[in-house]
């Protein structure tokens, strides 16, 4: 005798890659750098990857979420001196904050929040491997990881690749350095920052360093999605999944990447030194967090955007379009309600459409409308 069974496929297309899925997806997203009030941009980043666990987990599979915390870092040491504090506690006052942010906007806690000062070993025997595959070399007390390649990866040329570099204080003019592009996994020791020991000396783990380490981890050679603000495709993104690569034989390290948009406010890039950061805590003050999460979610996730207060507006409108469409009856609409379940599904299964998702569970209402809410957190 057998026995039908009607379980529908769990795949999902992201960024134009069709992944197959059985059981359990594993994302990896790049978390917080703790030094600084979290804003907007980060937190449109954060409420993506929650949308994407929570389509995976409508599509059937248990998304494991790994969002990690870099509270070692060159620009926290900075911030942590100026505050006259140590890394850590300033590091861990700063992420209260950040938690507070993610539970007023219904992000849920992710299944592993793996902390860069927990993983100094790890790094240090990432560095090991990577010397070992001949892939890496010292100097001046420093492990760097050779970058050729890297830009490629990142569809870049090497001009813009350093210029990146530069940004994101990867000191390719460093003279311990073969080449601008290599980065350090493991840094020599500076006044200034908190150091570990190692076999080359004192010194701390790298950036791109600390991420492989910590998703290699948690998860091993692998992940289904990597996730991020598009800002760290190159270098961090590049590297990390590079030195992943090299050191596991495993390629690629990501099925699919997931780099949601940047947010701009009037065309420039938010900064405390422009004095244009968007405080998540100000925007619910005078809004619900289900309006600002639509607000970030009612778009394609990839794309950049710029914020506008009246974005706000737009979005609660939305919101209140939706809300009314769920209260709606659907008597005797059973096999619509069925035909628009399958049809919300294929709309967020593909690219997390949830524009199109929206339209579709407003105009039909009642349970398309209340399982989309249900499924996006807009309750
Ligand atoms: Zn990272």
């Amino acid at each position: 005798m057998t026995r039908a069974h009607a379980a529908p496929a769990a795949a999902a297309v992201i960024a134009g890659r069709r992944l197959e899925l059985l059981d359990k997806a594993r994302v990896y997203a790049c978390g917080i750098t703790p030094y600084d009030v979290t804003h907007l941009g980060h937190s449109a980043t954060f409420v993506w990857v929650d949308a994407l666990a929570r389509t995976l987990r409508f599509l059937g599979v248990k998304p494991e979420v790994c969002r990690n915390i870099t509270d070692v870092d060159d620009v926290l040491d900075a911030a942590a001196r100026r505050a006259g504090s140590s890394y850590d506690v300033f590091a861990a006052i700063q992420q209260f904050q950040f938690d507070q942010d993610m539970a007023a906007l219904h992000v849920r806690p992710p299944e592993h929040e793996p902390r860069a000062h927990r993983y100094v070993e790890q790094v240090i025997r990432l560095a090991s491997g990577l010397l070992d595959a001949g892939a890496a070399y010292v100097s001046r007390g420093s492990v760097y990881f050779r970058g050729q390649g890297a830009e490629g990866r990142a569809g870049l040329d090497r001009a813009a690749a350093l210029r990146l570099s530069a940004e994101c204080g990867g000191r390719p003019d460093d003279p311990a350095k073969d080449d601008p592009l290599d980065v350090a996994v493991w840094q020599a020791g500076e006044p200034g920052h908190p150091a570990w020991q190692s076999p080359w000396g004192p010194g701390r783990p790298g950036w791109h360093a600390e991420c492989a380490a910590m998703a290699m981890s948690v998860f091993g050679p692998a992940v289904d999605v990597h996730a991020g603000g598009a800002d760290l495709r190159f270098p961090h993104h590049a590297y990390h999944a590079a030195m992943a690569e090299v050191f596991t034989g495993v390629r690629p390290y990501a099925r699919a990447w997931f780099h949601a948009g940047t947010v701009t406010v009037d065309g420039a890039k938010m900064a405390k030194s422009a004095g244009n950061l968007v405080l998540v805590g100000k925007l619910l003050a005078t809004y619900p967090p289900a309006a600002v999460r639509l607000m970030i979610l009612d778009r394609p996730w990839g794309q950049p955007w710029d914020y506008r207060p009246a974005l706000l507006e737009t979005a609660a409108n939305r919101l209140d379009e939706l809300h009314r469409a769920a209260g709606r009856t659907a008597a005797g609409r059973a096999a619509g309600d069925s035909a628009a379940a399958g049809e919300l599904r294929r709309l967020l299964a593909t690219e997390l459409d949830v524009g199109a998702a929206l339209d579709l569970a407003i105009e039909t209402g009642g349970a398309a409308a209340r399982t989309l809410a249900s499924v996006l957190g807009l309750n």
